[in-house]
């Protein structure tokens, strides 16, 4: 599996210092007001898991479940709604936590698909953003690292399902997915 990765491009190290100073950030904008963390799955799951521990604030958390992609590595464009929110966030302060931002398609249809739920406020955090890409009008309002274009796995982050588990954030080889 870490045969398959060209480079390392954000070590585990780098990710728990950066998410540190992003929570200490989230806790300080948040105080006093109990945000609902909304976790899009599957890619976010490390992220969240490690945001919320950096975020020393009472909260609630909630998922929801969207797919893009398929078995490619470029966006299908056509977002799939797989699983909805269990809690009701009307007049809730939301936060939604996003493994990347890259066409910025997927977060459209999140944000359009959460705001229809009124809440009180919605804002984005993403660990990466690959502004290069994106096609759709939209900005995360925490970001973790901005990133070239290039595919990246690990950390939450998949290739046709696999490389979840790699704990750092690496560049897939291109002859994985030429393949
Ligand atoms: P967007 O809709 O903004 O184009 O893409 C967002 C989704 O596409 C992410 O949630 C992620 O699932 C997937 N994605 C975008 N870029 C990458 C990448 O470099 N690597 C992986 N593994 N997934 C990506
Ligand atoms: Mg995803």
């Amino acid at each position: 599996m870490h045969n398959d990765i060209a480079e390392i491009l954000i070590t585990e190290k780098e990710l728990q210092s950066r998410i540190a100073e992003l929570g200490k950030e989230v806790a300080k904008d948040y105080e006093g007001k109990t945000p609902i963390f909304v976790g899009v799955l599957k890619g976010a799951i490390m992220f969240f898991a490690d945001m919320v521990r950096a975020t020393p604030i009472p909260c609630e958390y909630d998922f929801m479940a969207v797919s893009s992609y398929g078995a490619g590595t470029i966006s299908s464009g056509k977002i799939n709604l797989i699983k909805d929110l269990s809690a009701d966030i009307k007049g809730r302060h939301v936060v939604i936590l996003e493994d990347i931002l890259d066409t910025g398609n997927t977060l459209r249809f999140v944000v359009d698909h959460l705001m229809e739920k009124e809440p009180a406020s919605l804002k984005i955090c993403a660990l990466l953003d690959k502004p290069s890409r994106r096609t759709a009008p939209i900005e995360a309002d925490y970001v973790g690292f901005t990133i070239p274009n290039q595919f990246v796995v690990g950390y939450g982050l998949d290739y046709d399902e696999i490389y979840r588990n790699i704990p750092y954030v690496g560049i897939l080889k291109p002859e994985v997915y030429k393949k």
